[in-house]
């Protein structure tokens, strides 16, 4: 082959596989900018959410990660958020992201648990780790490794973003005094939660938060979980049921997570992949303060001023729960070696933290 030809060919070759480096739109972008120098300007990122639009604290959550990765980047890189059903409806963000369709989603990791079984325990399990203790297991305790191997056949890269604290046990319009004032009770809860009253005796139902206040009022529903005081207090819940339960026994520290397209990921320059997983780890402790503060004050207007009768579940009922609630929980895990290998690690993980958290927290707590 003479000069001239090698040349050609070998200028050829290094475009193909450039191309096939950089597959979708995006990454191509990334690697022409990042092997010309320092990028400027220019990367775009689609971040599609489970929520509705700027909904408070999970929806501001979204909106707080996209915000500082162009702030943090100085504009190299911007994320658009769109609301749920905006480009894609709630439950597609995981599909969204793994094709492609969009570099970023925001949600909770139990949406996916048709697509992946050990999900369910990841965004914290009934009667588990609090918030606190779910950030221990992921950046001590062998935590995020685990999320993202339970992840990587996706072709997709979670990252916890934001924690809700723990949550209230809902909204009833009767008191709850044993497991019996459970029969036939019709309620709205997700996940494991769901799952464990149906075998005491309730009937579970799975409601889109918008309509929750039209079917506790209409009757449609008995009762009905959500999140915590600001949360509840937003949707007008007091105004359907008297009785406000706690604790949130069923989410004890639920877990937000932003997930990445692999593509995409490995197409930024190392600064640029800091950027965004800094601004997760920024947003987590963000909303979880946020969750705290406005919750605090919430509890107090739903108290004060629209006199919610709140009630603690019985020891017993509590018992009941929990029972039933590791009973599901073995069963998830002895069906799905991923999720057999998280739930193993996370009760390891609380083994060794238990007894700090009750002498370090709890115990203070209890004489404050
Ligand atoms: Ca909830």
């Amino acid at each position: 082959m003479d000069r001239r030809k090698f040349v050609k060919a070998a200028g050829a070759a290094g475009t193909a596989s450039l191309l096939a480096a950089c597959g979708s739109k995006t990454a191509a972008t990334a690697c022409t900018e990042s092997s010309s120098g320092p990028v400027t300007d220019g990367l775009k990122w689609k971040m599609v959410t489970t929520w509705p639009r700027d909904f408070p604290g999970l929806g501001t959550g979204a909106n707080h990660v996209a915000e500082l990765i162009g702030k943090l980047s100085n504009g190299r890189l911007t994320v658009e958020v769109y609301g749920g059903n905006e480009l894609v409806p709630p439950f597609e963000v995981f599909d969204a992201v793994q094709r492609g369709t969009a570099e970023m989603g925001h949600g909770a990791s139990y949406y996916w648990k048709g697509k992946i079984p050990a999900a369910l325990f990841l965004a914290g399990v009934p009667f588990g780790l609090t918030g606190n203790e779910m950030n221990g297991w992921f950046y001590y305790g062998g935590g995020l490794d685990l999320y993202r191997e339970a992840y990587a056949p996706f072709g997709v890269i979670p990252f916890p973003t934001g924690n809700s604290g723990t949550q209230m046990g809902g909204w009833f319009n009767k008191e709850i005094n044993s497991t019996a004032d459970l029969d036939g009770l019709k309620m709205r809860i997700p996940g494991i939660g769901a799952e464990v009253i149906k075998r005491l005796g309730a009937t579970p139902v799975n409601i889109p938060g918008a309509e929750l206040f039209t079917a506790l009022q209409s009757g449609t529903i008995d009762a009905t979980e959500w999140v915590g005081p600001m949360n509840d207090l937003a949707f007008g819940l007091f105004r359907a049921a008297k009785y406000y339960y706690y604790p949130g026994w069923h989410e004890p520290g639920s877990v937000l997570e932003s997930i990445v397209n692999a593509e995409a990921w490995a197409a930024l320059p190392a600064d640029l992949q800091e950027i965004v997983a800094t601004a997760c780890k920024a947003t987590s402790l963000d909303m979880y303060a946020e969750f705290e503060a406005r919750n605090g004050i919430a509890l107090r207007t739903l108290v004060d001023e629209h006199g919610v009768k709140l009630r603690a579940f019985p020891d017993e009922v509590l018992a009941e729960f929990k029972r039933v609630s590791f009973e599901v929980l073995e069963e998830v895990a002895a069906a799905d070696e991923m999720a057999g290998k998280i739930w193993a690690s996370l009760k390891a993980y609380l083994a060794t933290v238990r007894q700090w958290t009750e002498i370090g927290s709890q115990y203070f707590l209890n004489h404050r």
